[in-house]
């Protein structure tokens, strides 16, 4: 999928509304639209990556970076102690359907096993 189709680029544009929580110069975080827990928030990299499958080592300070903003928005939501996931899907057997890297944050209920 090209970048010009991407709702998640669209969305760090301000071409599409989003209820944004955190943005600094390389990355988005956001509510998801259809939160599968309490807390659902999608983190994503301003920069249009396609999938895990698209990431090189030039972005390896990237990837850390999200996975920071995860462990401080969940601080943030108040679900530190009490658990959550970091899920990214890559690929069609995982279900990814937005195709520009993201980071699912999930919790606020005790979730059932992977798979
Ligand atoms: P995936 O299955 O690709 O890992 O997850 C994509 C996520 O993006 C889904 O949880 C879906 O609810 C969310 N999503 C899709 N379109 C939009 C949108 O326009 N706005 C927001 N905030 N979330 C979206
Ligand atoms: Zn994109």
């Amino acid at each position: 999928m090209d970048k010009e189709d991407c709702i998640f680029c669209k969305i760090v544009q301000g071409e599409i509304p989003s209820s944004i929580i955190f943005e600094d110069d390389t990355a988005l975080a956001f509510l998801d639209i259809n939160p599968a827990a309490p807390t659902h928030i999608l983190i994503i990299p301003k920069e249009h990556i396609g999938s895990v499958n698209d990431l090189d080592n030039e972005h390896e300070n990237m990837v850390g970076h999200l996975i920071t903003i995860g462990k401080l928005l969940a601080d943030d939501q108040g679900i530190s102690a009490s658990g959550y996931r970091l899920i990214i899907n890559t690929g069609q057997d995982s279900g990814q359907v937005v195709h520009h890297l993201h980071l699912h944050l999930l919790g606020g209920r005790r979730m059932g096993p992977l798979g």
